[in-house]
């Protein structure tokens, strides 16, 4: 007889879970469970459902380093007795924390599927039903035994992403996830179909899943733009403490070629700054060395973070700074890609 599979369904906050004030119309958190008496279709679904609230639920803006700890610590401490984890969380960082999360979890061999939604669960057009039911039908669908999905996903608007290559791209459409540099893991339609050809192998040999929970923020985010002063640049790569930066280019790669910028940056690298070059497109990659305008930033030593998303930049950068690496080692793990994060050939 095959076993029905144990889901685990977490709830961190999100629109998902909301209700509207109704003396001032404001959409606040509530109460998980009421939450789930609004899906008795739940109960219909082929698996055994727990779940588990975070004790304030939260809006998603008020994600930070230390609830992403809170996730890791309760998935890890569930990991062995369950099949497979549904993450409710709000959309508007959802592609930060699921990329953290798959940074976190190395030799995973279960899915993580995240999902949210753009209306609340009560209301009649809402969205978050189909979300969250086939949330937990892609963390429950196995195969000889084994799960079909074993990674970080994203689920939303009857597409199953890689979680750290997702962007939010929309504040007001049911579909509001892209994943801009590599094609969906699932598709849900008539046929819930899945793209294996794509998808990681579960890990089931000998490596043990281990959880990383040192994340380390002294981190910025530096988006250039036409006519940014030296006074900019200069105030943010001198702040106290600071350990990365990721530098939002343009196009495939490329920045001022002015002196005083050139100098700025090179100063931080020396200083032991890690910087990391990412493209401010939505799509494609960088291409250090492509246009004169980004020769000199490869020839200062900065990192490539070809066609990772900014999202996953700052998990990948707050993940590696966190297990503290041999300097010499840093640029060249960074531009490796360690959970699919970015592409292998480019
Ligand atoms: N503000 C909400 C959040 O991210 C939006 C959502 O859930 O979609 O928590």
């Amino acid at each position: 007889m095959t076993k029905i599979p144990k889901i685990l369904l977490i709830y961190t906050g999100g629109t998902i879970g909301m209700v509207k004030d109704f003396n001032t119309g404001v959409l606040k958190t509530f109460n998980f469970d009421k939450l789930l008496m609004h899906i008795p279709e739940i109960n219909l679904l082929n698996c055994d459902i727990d779940s588990i609230s975070f004790e304030e639920p939260i809006d998603s803006s008020n994600m930070n380093v230390s609830n992403w700890v809170i996730l890791a610590e309760i998935i890890e401490k569930n990991y062995y007795n369950f099949d497979g984890f549904v993450i409710l969380h709000g959309s508007d960082t959802m592609s930060y924390t699921a990329s953290v999360i798959s940074f976190m979890f190395e030799n995973l061999s279960k899915p993580i599927i995240f999902t949210g939604s753009q209306l609340p669960i009560g209301d009649l057009r809402t969205d978050a039903k189909e979300n969250l039911i086939t949330s937990i039908q892609i963390a429950s669908s196995q195969e000889h035994g084994q799960p079909v999905v074993s990674e970080v996903c994203l689920y939303f608007e009857y597409k199953l992403y890689r979680a750290n290559r997702t962007t939010k791209v929309n504040a007001e459409h049911f579909q509001a996830f892209y994943s801009p540099n590599f094609p969906p893991l699932g598709e849900s339609g008539v046929y819930l179909k899945f793209s294996k050809q794509l998808l990681f192998k579960p890990n089931i040999g000998s490596e043990l899943l281990k959880v990383r929970k040192t994340l380390d923020n002294n981190i910025a985010i530096l988006k250039i733009f036409p006519g940014i002063t030296k006074e900019v640049v200069a105030a943010i790569l001198s702040i106290e403490n600071l350990k990365g930066v990721i530098i939002e280019t343009y196009g495939s790669g490329n920045a001022p070629t002015e002196k005083w910028f050139v100098n700025l940056l090179e100063q931080a690298i020396s200083k032991g700054i890690y910087i990391v070059n990412v493209t401010q497109c939505t799509s494609g990659s960088v291409i250090l060395g492509h246009y004169e305008t980004s020769e000199h930033l490869k020839n200062i030593g900065i990192i490539n973070g070809k066609d990772i998303t900014t999202e996953s930049a700052l998990a990948k950068l707050m993940y590696l700074l966190g297990e503290n690496l041999p300097q010499s080692a840093f640029k060249a793990i960074f531009e490796k890609p360690l959970r699919g994060e970015m592409s292998e050939e480019l």
